[in-house]
């Protein structure tokens, strides 16, 4: 058996014994589509924002870019020597050289296809650039101007009805556009019930949970992952009779990735008297799609997304911060990310300026070394600013 194949059936087990059925649906979903990249089947590699409904509709696997080298890392598919010395990439960071050694290895079989954009990652769409060239693998791009105008508008619903159109010309649809966007529509329709429960029970479920599960944004069109979302919402449902907030525990925020060491998370919500109530990679998807105007509804989901400029990332975070009157922000970054953490100085002035402090936790996703020993430093130094300005003893 692969080593991910087990590692994964070992995490579908142990969600399963800790009742998180959610979480087990989900990684079943990862591990079949792996099973049939790593098996040989034609797959096609996409970055983050690349519509998984435009894909769908020919059975096509997906190999999230990030996602897959994360998973890699997980499993320990490639030794630390292996990867960090074999690569080409040296300025990359370290979920490209990760990938790109997988696939140099011949452990990941080459992509038939590669759908990249520069949204949100400049870096992903470059290094999926020189994959396709190196490779000689098709190339399909979205250029996404990070403007809200019409013009710009117009110009993506061009570039997503193009790559649509060459799936159509390249691959035999298997299911029915109409299906898909009827699956798509209920995942929104869950999603929200579940932001709803979230909002009026906060800190009803774990960050960690959340944060392992957030790409479940890849997943949109697909029947498992509605099962996943249905899973996680009636998990919620039925912990919502017994659930209260505990009076004098801290509310935090949770911005940016995920460290390799989840664990990290519980440990501070332990030590700290704190809970996290929200995190902003799990803000997603609030719009239906429709048949007729499928590649506009994907284009409108891209550009409304939290993320699309810095100024709407830093306006949603505070929008949900003062709503549910958050005490103390941890972000987290990724080592030589060029996505968030560049972010970081502007949402740290903001918060200082209605008087949330904002910390940033540094680290690597994929290389557990490269953790910033210092972040028990900087939660203390937070939690004691939290409790000096509150003015209640820590
Ligand atoms: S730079 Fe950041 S967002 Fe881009 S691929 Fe690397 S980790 Fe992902």
């Amino acid at each position: 058996m692969n080593q991910y194949h087990y590692y994964l059936d070992l995490s579908v087990r142990l969600a399963k014994a800790r009742n998180k059925n959610y979480l087990a649906e989900f990684l079943t979903e990862q591990r079949n589509v792996l099973d049939r990249c790593f098996g040989g089947e034609d797959y096609v590699l996409a970055t983050y924002y690349i519509p998984n409904e435009l894909l769908v509709p020919f059975d096509l696997p997906v190999i999230y870019s990030d996602r897959i080298a994360g998973f890699g890392a997980a499993c320990n598919l490639l030794k630390e020597e292996e990867w960090k010395k074999s690569d080409q990439y040296t300025s990359r960071c370290s979920y490209q050289i990760y990938l790109n050694s997988m696939l140099k290895k011949k452990i990941l079989p080459l992509p038939k296809l590669i759908v990249a954009s520069n949204y949100p990652c400049n870096s992903a769409y470059q290094f999926c650039k020189e994959l396709s060239e190196t490779y000689q693998i098709p190339f399909l791009d979205l250029k996404v101007k990070r403007q809200e105008s019409t013009e710009a508008y117009q110009d993506h619903v061009k570039q997503m009805e193009q790559i649509f159109q060459y799936l159509k010309d390249h691959f035999s649809v298997k299911k029915s556009i109409q299906s898909v966007v009827n699956i798509s529509n209920q995942m929104i329709l869950i999603k929200k019930e579940i932001d709803d429960i979230r909002n009026q029970y906060l800190g009803i479920i774990d960050t960690q949970d959340m944060l392992n599960i957030f790409t479940l944004y890849n997943d949109f069109g697909k029947e498992s992952s509605v099962e996943a979302l249905q899973m996680l919402r009636d998990d919620l449902h039925s912990k919502t009779e017994n659930y209260s907030w505990k009076p004098g525990v801290k509310k935090l925020m949770w911005l940016g990735t995920t460290p390799l060491c989840m664990s990290l998370i519980d440990k501070i919500e332990e030590q700290y008297a704190c809970k996290f109530v929200c995190e902003d990679l799990f803000l997603f998807c609030a719009k239906e799609i429709h048949f007729d105007t499928f590649c506009q509804d994907l284009v409108k989901r891209i550009m409304d997304s939290i993320f699309f400029t810095e100024e709407k990332r830093v306006f949603k975070t505070m929008e949900i911060a003062k709503r549910y009157q958050v005490d103390g922000i941890v972000h987290y970054s990724q080592r030589i990310c060029k996505f968030l953490p560049p972010m970081f100085p502007k949402i740290q002035k903001a918060f200082s300026d209605i008087r949330i402090p904002a910390i940033e936790l540094c680290g690597d996703g994929i290389e557990r070394a490269s953790w910033d020993k210092n972040y028990k430093e900087q939660i203390e130094t937070m939690m004691r600013i939290l409790c000096e300005d509150k003015k209640i003893e820590c």
